[in-house]
């Protein structure tokens, strides 16, 4: 099944995401026959074929919903074989790389393949990836998952250690995005890699001090516009509420003359006096709306680092 594909009923073959809870979710590859344990008791299969997606099953013990994988669900159910980039920093990758229908990317390295979804999906039907990883599992399991979902035509996984051999793309690309442990090193090969009319860059490193070497050799190989930024989702929880109304309607600004005879700097003094609503204890009440920030706000993940290479600098 595509993952890019308009699918609205479960078949065989196809990736079901169970989801069981918001922080519970299940991705199975449906086959007749095949039962899967959840907290809420055994899903059979050949109960999910011909149900539509966002079907809500009710299991012996409580209820799950049969979701249709979209990157993002992918990304928060992935089997994680490395440390993965979330869709925070990923939206933020897409957008500053330019990447639309058609694009020609090349990555590394591959890992859990979480930002390689949301890129096969941008760039489909016409673009494609070119994505490195130089543990052959890893590449071998991410192989096989881009084919299991649908996206044979538009990807190409090499076992190959890009800051060794390179990326071997003569001027093909339209950007690259680059999650290694020393970026740096491929920096030259990357840009070799890129288009004539040239292209834009990404790396993500967690340390500053990697953020540093990258920008310094970025420099040396002539990108420019190099940003660096960190992105943090942050979650505001709407409440509402009432408060007494209190009306600060006479403010009185008088000098202190006990501070003014001791020399120090003034200090101002307010009276405040209540409003004529207040002294005949009218509880009027004041209604509003206000966003409080949660308080569960995701960590440091990485810096995402951006450059350009323009035409005149692609050699
Ligand atoms: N961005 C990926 C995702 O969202 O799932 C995660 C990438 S993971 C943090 C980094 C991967 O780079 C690892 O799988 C590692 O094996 C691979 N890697 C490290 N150095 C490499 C190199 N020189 N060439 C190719 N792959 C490399």
């Amino acid at each position: 099944m595509s993952f890019n594909a308009n699918k609205h009923n479960v078949g065989c073959g196809d990736t079901v995401l169970l989801y069981v809870g918001y922080d519970n979710m299940l991705p199975v590859v449906v086959e007749k026959g095949k039962t899967h344990q959840t907290k809420f008791g055994a899903v059979k299969h050949d109960d999910l074929i011909g149900k539509q997606f966002g079907t809500r099953l009710q299991c012996p013990r409580g209820w799950i919903y049969l979701l249709r994988p979209t990157p993002e669900l992918w990304t928060l159910s992935l089997p994680h074989r490395t440390q993965i980039l979330y869709t925070t920093d990923i939206s933020m990758v897409i957008f500053q790389l330019d990447l639309r229908p058609g694009s020609i990317v090349a990555e590394a390295g591959t890992g859990s393949g979480s930002l390689s979804h949301a890129i096969l999906r941008t760039i489909a039907p016409k673009g494609h990836l070119h994505t490195f990883e130089f543990h052959k599992e890893r590449s071998e399991k991410a192989r096989e998952e881009f084919h299991l979902h649908g996206h044979a035509q538009c990807v190409t996984v090499t076992h190959r250690d890009v800051c060794g051999e390179g990326f071997q793309l003569e001027h093909t690309v339209d950007a690259v995005f680059l999650d290694l442990p020393k970026p740096w090193e491929c920096i030259l090969s990357a840009k070799r890699a890129m288009k004539k009319q040239g292209g834009r860059i990404c790396s993500f490193s967690p340390c500053i001090e990697q953020v540093q070497r990258t920008c310094e050799e970025l420099s040396a190989k002539k990108f420019t516009d190099i940003v660096t930024m960190e992105c943090l989702a942050r979650h505001f929880n709407l409440q509402y509420a009432k408060l007494q109304n209190v009306s600060f309607k006479t403010i009185d600004e008088t000098i202190d003359p006990q501070a003014e005879a001791d020399s120090e700097p003034p200090v101002k003094k307010a009276n405040v006096t209540p409003s004529s609503r207040d002294r005949r204890g009218d509880s009027d009440m004041h209604h509003f709306t206000s966003a409080v920030p949660a308080i569960n706000m995701p960590g440091h993940t990485g810096f995402l680092t951006f450059a350009t290479l323009t035409s005149n600098d692609v050699n």
